[in-house]
């Protein structure tokens, strides 16, 4: 608001003098000075000064003070002297001078009032001082409803302009209803409002006093509206600044109690941990979470239980790596180098692992499948995941399913159980650090489920790229984003993998390795693995390649390596015993020596030692630990007609055997058998070892061939091992995991395989190394099988077989 101020009375008095047409003449571009107004006013050029000393002494004292027309470029430029009629407004003021003081400076410093507007005339030439003519004018006055609502508007306006402004007294909008005239009022109002020269020329110029008010109205709403803006901008800062005010006010207070109250350590606790949840850089919503979790750790004492769950909830909030990532480096070349670095062989599995990260390193969406390597322990399924990690230039994690039957160990258990803690996922997040690591979901066919909830239900929303990124651990209580992670699975077998899992996945099978291939990788990753990880050097150690073969094949049996790495390590760490007490020179490995270190061989070529038998058939199971030669046996007795099954079978594996069975009593003649030869005969068949379940169709024609040999008392040849799915008419169908069975069947020393005709296009998975040695037969029928197994002997009394020697077998599923 401008800053003139009010009139008083005498200005009533001297508003209504009356002064001579020719005034002398003031010009302004500065002020407007309205009629009945009081202000002060500067005058800094001689000539005017000069005008309005003379104008001093004339008894009315009235000058005439109109505005500068604008003009084009600056204004300094006119002489001040040379006043025409057209350098000025047309309208403007007649002002009394009141009151006229020099300042030290020599300005002359002058209090005014206003009289009345004045209508230039002109400009009298040849006078002593600027002159000019005037004509007093009068306000043209309106009384019109429409006139009275504008004006009440205005005014009300303008009491809301004055309640806004600062520092504006409040009697300045009584002061507006005081004035008698309307023309008065708006003339004041005009006074208050901030407007620039032009603007109060404007409003000088015009004798309509309707039209004064819709001017000035105009202005005084956007007067009011800065105002209000202007108070709500304010308000708001004044509020921020409130209440941080008020916050530090209050935690230096809590600060103050908790030190006198000995729990300064908790509140530098507290602020701990305020830092490290901004330094997390959490998303939104786990912030929020995690500073409400923090208002309320500060209410509590310290030694409350309550504190600490909530300080160990806050712990895990600003460790997992909710923004942390490590930064790819897709090579893919360098990938393959890294893969045939860590590992030998597994062709199939590499190629299909580098497809996939060639995939990944085009298209960075991510929503890659999810890989699951099958196969046996210890073929390198963890080792291919650490290798990819490596390749990708990501932390690499783990997680054994193996055993867990509770949802809450995938996700967590809710804050209000004791001791909860989040699930494994995120425990593995924050092990490795980054969001964006290789994940390996260990042994996915182990998972469990019980009263206690399904993990894989848990695990098919970890697994799932339309779901995971906004994955709920039940103990954080927020999402978190999954979406980066790299989940790699590892089973030993399919069939236990949940469906819904398994759909979700690319199977890529790694089967159990060959003598051969077990040779050349105990020679190349074994060996120097475990020497150097027992302190030792090729300086020191050397087992040579007759040792290795015989802890291959006497000290191990197993699809995997993970016996034989453990072996190599026993070799190593008896060595490293002899250098630890004194040893000087290298010690060298013989295969004589293994006794010595590892003891006596655990598995001899067993097959080679026994002798042709009634009642003892080799069959080729497979099972989660790669493929496995179960010995089944069977013998009679005289009853009338019975099959007893035992071993824990299962009942696909008991309703083959039935089937075996029918099939060979429905073979008499074929046989040699006149009649009903098993009526007066039970016939007992156990499957080895008698503790371990087993179940499938693959073990019909080891069934149909120990019932043929004990009915025909024909003894069985010892190095031949079969497997097959056998019909009720005989037909021989084909069976799963040829390559692990030919190699189980291999380590156990077997010369002749029989399989299936129909799985002949499955040969070529075996290795060449192991079909040097073991013979392999197709069987399209039984009778075929029996051609090839029996021992062509025939004998014309049945004799009971007598009950066969143990065998060694961990075998499960036969399939
Ligand atoms: P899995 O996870 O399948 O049970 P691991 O990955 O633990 O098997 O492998 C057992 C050991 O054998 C590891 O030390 C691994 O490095 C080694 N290994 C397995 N396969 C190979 C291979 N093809 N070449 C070299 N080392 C191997």
């Amino acid at each position: 608001m401008a800053e003139e101020t009010m009139i008083d009375e005498t200005t009533e008095a001297i508003a209504k003098r009356s002064f001579p047409p020719d005034l002398p003449l003031l010009a302004t571009n500065e002020v407007v000075i309205y009629p009945y107004m009081a202000a002060p006013l500067l005058i800094d050029d001689e000539t005017t000064i000069h005008t309005v000393e003379q104008a001093m002494k004339t008894g009315h004292k009235v000058v005439a003070l109109f505005g500068r027309q604008p003009v084009e470029g600056d204004s300094q430029d006119i002489d001040t002297r040379d006043l025409r009629e057209h350098h000025l407004c047309p309208i403007g003021t007649a002002i009394q001078l009141v009151r006229a003081q020099r300042a030290p400076d020599g300005k002359l410093q002058l209090l005014v009032h206003g009289v009345s507007r004045v209508l230039l005339e002109r400009i009298p030439a040849d006078t002593q001082y600027p002159t000019a003519r005037v004509k007093e004018l009068q306000d043209i006055e309106e009384s019109t409803a429409h006139f009275e609502a504008l004006s009440r508007n205005v005014i009300g306006q303008f009491q809301k302009a004055v309640d806004l402004a600062p520092n504006v007294p409040q009697e300045m909008g009584e002061a507006v209803a005081s004035l008698p005239e309307r023309g008065q009022q708006i003339d004041f109002i005009a006074t208050q409002v901030n407007l620039d020269f032009e603007e109060r020329q404007k409003i000088l110029g015009e004798l309509s006093v309707r039209r004064r008010f819709e001017i000035v109205n105009t202005y005084l709403n956007r007067e009011v509206e800065i105002l209000e803006l202007r108070q709500k901008i304010q308000t708001e800062a004044a509020g921020t600044i409130e209440d941080a005010q008020r916050e530090f006010y209050l935690r230096q207070q809590m600060k103050a109690i908790q030190e006198e109250l000995g729990e300064g350590e908790a509140s530098r606790e507290i602020d701990e941990l305020r830092e490290e949840i901004v330094k997390a850089d959490l998303p939104d919503e786990a912030r929020e979470e995690a500073e409400r979790e923090l208002g309320r750790m500060e209410s509590m004492p310290q030694a409350s239980p309550e504190y600490s769950v909530s300080r160990t909830y806050l712990d895990w909030m600003v460790r997992v790596p909710w923004s942390a990532s490590s930064e790819d480096h897709l090579d893919v070349k360098a990938a393959e180098k890294q893969l045939d670095k860590d590992h030998y062989g597994l062709e199939q599995p590499k190629e299909r692992i580098l497809e996939y990260l060639s995939v990944r390193s085009l298209k960075n969406d991510v929503r890659g499948p999810i890989l699951c390597l099958v196969g046996p322990p210890g073929v390198g399924k963890t080792s291919l995941g650490r290798s990819v990690a490596a390749a990708m230039g990501r932390e690499f994690v783990r997680m054994s399913l193996g055993g867990v039957r509770d949802e809450s160990e995938v996700r967590g258990h809710r804050r209000t159980y004791v001791g909860a803690l989040p699930g494994r996922i995120i425990q593995g997040l924050r092990r490795a650090g980054t969001n964006n690591p290789v994940f390996m979901l260990d042994e996915i066919d182990k998972l469990g489920s019980d009263f206690r909830g399904d993990p894989s239900s848990a695990l098919l929303e970890v697994l799932d790229p339309e779901q995971n990124h906004t994955f709920v651990d039940h103990y954080l209580d927020v999402a978190f984003d999954l979406s980066n992670v790299v989940f790699i699975a590892t089973a030993n077998s399919l069939h236990s993998i949940p469906p819904a899992l398994l759909d979700r996945m690319e199977v890529l099978e790694v089967s159990g390795y060959t003598q051969v291939e077990k040779l050349e990788i105990a020679k190349r990753y074994l060996v120097p693995k475990q020497v150097s990880e027992h302190g030792l050097t090729s300086k020191r150690i050397y087992i040579d390649k007759g040792a290795l073969r015989s802890v291959v094949s006497e000290y191990t049996r197993e699809a995997g390596l993970r016996n034989l790495e453990r072996e190599i390590g026993t070799i190593c760490r008896k060595v490293a015993r002899k250098f630890a007490e004194g040893r000087q020179r290298r010690v060298r490995v013989k295969e004589t020596d293994l006794p010595d270190y590892l003891g006596p061989p655990r598995f001899r070529q067993e097959l080679a030692e026994t002798s042709n038998e009634v009642g003892v058939v080799a069959g080729l199971a497979w099972t989660p630990v790669g493929g496995d030669v179960l010995f089944v046996e069977a013998t009679s007795t005289p009853g009338r007609g019975r099959l007893r099954l035992t071993g824990k079978l299962g009942d696909v594996m008991k309703e083959s055997s039935e089937a075996a069975m029918t099939y060979i009593r429905s073979q008499g003649e074929s046989l040699g058998l006149s009649g009903a030869f098993w009526e007066d005969t039970d016939v007992h068949v156990h499957v080895p070892a008698g503790a371990v379940p087993k179940d499938g169709p693959s073990a019909g024609v080891t069934m149909a061939t120990v019932l043929a040999s004990v009915y025909t008392d024909r003894p069985v040849k010892k190095d031949v091992a079969m497997t097959g799915e056998v019909t009720l008419r005989g037909k021989v169908l084909p069976i799963g995991g040829v390559r692990d069975k030919v190699l189980a069947a291999h380590r156990a020393g077997i010369r002749t395989v029989i399989l299936p005709e129909d799985n002949r296009k499955d040969l070529e998975e075996v290795p060449d190394s192991v079909r040097k040695n073991v013979k392999i037969r197709f069987a399209e029928h039984v009778g075929q099988v029996l051609d090839q197994a029996l021992v062509k002997k025939r004998t014309s009394n049945r004799t009971t077989a007598r009950p066969s020697r143990p065998t060694r077998s961990p075998a499960a599923v036969a399939n």
